[in-house]
């Protein structure tokens, strides 16, 4: 519900507690429901006899402060989204339930004297007991948590008979925390900064004590992390707090690694893989102060800061920062609204700004600070575009890139092959009636997959088994037509059957430890081949690769969405980014049917600068954004016609005089039809954001009140980036 609702305070309640941010449980319909306190007043526009009196309130003080609280009263409104939702779908489980606002004490345990003087021999036939008591003594102690992690998986049962044969003991932890005002820097010394470097940090440290944006646009492997450090440290001299945003692929090992050997602090990690617990504890941390420094992806934007100095956004161009369903709100542009709102620095920071960004530092809006070298001994890749016409190819490979894979690895370096589509084949195909296997709930064939094999669709995620036959012919010749990665990395297997290989994109990196294991072999250092999606071209630090071969590069030139070119060079300079960061030159080459379209040209030979600032311009002259507003509004129902109608009757509905907008549509998204739904969008566009939030503001009551309402799902994108 769009709306909130009003409520008597509790009987005897503690006026002072009457805040924003604290929660109340309320009588709701016959449920008694958690809310949260968005504001107070001594007035309601609901007869008095009407309001119902809260049962009581659950906190003393705020769990979310004012200032955290406007900010999602403000997103909510920006981004046309309730409130309620906005806060349910970002608030920790435990504090949405009611729970107390507060760490549970995690029991630890230590071994007894006897425990410890155990001959080990004698609990051989119980391995797991010895385990753990072997891993507690050897840790010291061990909380349970910690225990559950290293022996992956139950230990209570195990734990109960310990301590009942006298081998263990249960001790209550205090709270530990690592922050010690004296002693910033822990292993990892700061590194010397090189001129280009101490510039673009004395520009920062020039604006540290109050609001100001920095875009830091530094080549991969110019330095930018270690200028984040430095920034952060200063914060931490002054005693406050760093929150920074990561997207949600590039929170490896690594990235942490290197915060955690640099800062004798503590440091609150957000990201999917926590538990509700863990979750719960770094967002309580971070709000009481605890942690001085917050890593998390997206969402971490909603985290409670005690003493708020910074905020960094690293890889700003990311499309990750978008959430792309439900509260659709960019964290990026929040980043940026919440540390005006704080009057704190932030800073964003990536080899390839969004054009948005590029385009308001370019106007003076942001501090421009540019980093044009690679940090440290390492050197530019070189670019080298190969032109597949009239070219055999192996698979997707031409003979000239077999020739240079091979040198490289002659030369006992290693490779990276790029390919942005994983499975086996996208496409499976009759040969004698030129049937396509495809989705019954999308528009979209199937791919087909070979481990396990299974064809699946990569809109609705439905699966099927492998097809045998053609299902109108009955024919058994089919055949698996383009490339995927399952597929690229066979054939690189067949042609360097001597040089092991590994593939990483979401379906082989499914656990963790997967993904975990082959960075590790990686980082060993010996010849190898990488094959991978996107997936590669973020965070990693892969200092042996020299080459990096991107397969196919003409997707992206020809992409329907405006947004088209910009995410295709995003990508391929990002992925080229992964050549030579050690002391070997890297060497970057892109097969393409196009070698000489001007924006692959410009791209390869003058770089993102000069091929953004060329977008930029092709986006003024079409007056979209960055220099105009859009929202984006879909209907999706089980009948074409039922969008459709929805749509037109609330334009047809809507009086509005605004000169600058423009409505396009009602018409079919490009996907039409997805998880078995008829989808039909309207592009709205403006010269003003106030002039959409305007007509939002117009639209949305009708479509709440639509008389077809129950039959369609409607959504509101402010500053859509995806538009299938
Ligand atoms: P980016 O974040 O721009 O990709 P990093 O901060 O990760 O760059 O730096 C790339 C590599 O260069 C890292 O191995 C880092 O340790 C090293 N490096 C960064 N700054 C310096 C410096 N001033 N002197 C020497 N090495 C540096
Ligand atoms: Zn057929
Ligand atoms: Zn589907």
């Amino acid at each position: 519900m769009r709306r909130t609702f009003d409520y008597r305070p509790p009987a005897n309640c503690a006026v002072e507690s009457l805040k924003p941010g604290v929660r109340v449980q309320v009588p709701f319909g016959n449920r008694r429901m958690i809310g949260i306190i968005t504001g107070c007043s001594n007035k309601s526009d609901f007869p008095a006899g009407k309001i119902k009196v809260a049962d009581k309130l659950i906190d003393h003080t705020p769990v979310i402060d004012e200032q955290l609280m406007s900010l999602y009263l403000w997103a909510a409104d920006y981004y046309q989204f309730p409130v309620g939702q906005a806060l349910q779908t970002s608030l920790p489980a435990q504090i949405r339930k009611g729970k107390p606002a507060q760490e549970k004490q995690m029991p630890s345990w230590q071994a007894s004297t006897t425990g410890e003087s155990l001959d080990q021999s004698t609990l051989k036939n119980a391995p797991r007991q010895l385990q753990v008591l072997s891993l507690i003594i050897a840790q010291k102690k061990m909380t349970v948590a910690a225990l559950k992690e290293s022996v992956n998986g139950e230990v209570s049962a195990c734990l109960k008979t310990l301590a009942d044969k006298g081998l263990i003991e249960e001790i209550s932890t205090p709270d530990s925390t690592k922050n010690n005002p004296d002693e910033i820097y822990g292993d990892d010394a700061p590194l010397q900064l090189n001129t280009q470097q101490q510039s673009a940090l004395s520009a920062i440290r020039e604006n540290i004590e109050h609001y100001s944006v920095s875009l830091l646009e530094g080549v991969t492997g110019s330095g930018k992390t270690e200028i984040y450090l430095q920034a952060i440290a200063d914060v931490l001299e002054k005693g406050l707090q760093a929150l920074v945003l990561v997207p949600e692929i590039s929170l490896t090992p690594q990235t942490l690694r290197r915060f955690e050997s640099r800062f004798n602090r503590e440091i609150a990690v957000f990201h999917s893989g926590l538990t509700g617990t863990q979750r719960l504890s770094a967002w309580l941390r971070a709000g009481n102060g605890k942690a001085d420094i917050i890593i998390g992806t997206r969402s971490a934007i909603f985290t409670p800061l005690a003493r708020p100095g910074l905020i960094i956004v690293d890889e700003e161009h990311d499309a990750s920062y978008k959430q792309q369903d439900g509260f659709r709100y960019s964290g990026r542009d929040l980043a940026i609204y919440r540390a005006r709102q704080l009057d704190i620095p932030v800073i964003l920071g990536t080899a390839t700004p969004s054009l948005e960004s590029l385009n308001n530092a370019l106007a003076g809006r942001f501090h421009y600070l540019q980093l044009t070298e690679r940090a440290g001994e390492a050197s530019h890749p070189e670019y080298r575009l190969l032109d597949l016409k009239g070219q055999e190819l192996t698979d997707g490979f031409s003979n000239s890139l077999i020739d240079m894979i091979r040198s490289h690895l002659k030369s006992k370096n290693q490779v990276l092959i790029f390919l942005n589509r994983r499975g086996f084949a996208p496409i499976l195909l009759c040969r004698d009636c030129g049937w396509i296997a495809t989705c019954t709930r999308c528009d979209s064939s199937y791919t087909l997959h070979r481990k396990p094999p299974r064809l699946s669709c990569h809109h609705c995620e439905s699966q099927k088994p492998l097809a045998q036959k053609c299902a109108e012919c009955s024919s058994t010749d089919l055949a698996a037509m383009g490339l995927g990665t399952e597929k690229t990395e066979q054939t690189v297997r067949a042609l360097f059957p001597d040089t092991p290989v590994h593939r990483i994109d979401r379906d082989s990196t499914r656990n963790r430890e997967t993904l975990h294991d082959i960075i590790e072999k990686v980082d060993s250092g010996d010849p190898c081949i990488l094959v991978g999606t996107q997936m590669l071209s973020k965070g990693h630090h892969f200092p042996n690769v020299t080459l990096v071969a991107v397969l196919d590069a003409d997707g992206g030139l020809f992409s329907a969405d405006f947004r088209g070119q910009e995410q295709m060079g995003q990508l391929l300079i990002q992925v080229a980014g992964r050549a030579g960061r050690g002391e070997t030159q890297g060497e970057v080459v892109i097969q393409t049917y196009n070698s000489t379209h001007p924006t692959l040209q410009a791209l390869v030979r003058h770089g993102y600068g000069p091929f953004a600032r060329k977008l930029l311009e092709e986006r003024q002259l079409g007056k979209l954004p960055p220099f105009s507003y859009m929202a984006l509004i879909r209907a999706e129902a089980s009948t074409q016609s039922l969008p459709f109608n929805f749509l037109q009757d609330v334009i047809n509905a809507v009086q509005h005089n605004f000169s600058d907008l423009s409505i396009i549509g009602p018409m079919p998204s490009p996907m039409e039809k997805r998880a078995g739904l008829f989808r039909m969008q309207l592009i709205i566009e403006a010269d003003k954001r106030s002039t959409i939030q305007k007509y939002l503001t117009l639209l949305i009551p009708l479509m709440e009140n639509h008389p077809e309402k129950r039959k369609i799902r409607w959504s509101v994108d402010v500053d859509p980036l995806d538009f299938t």
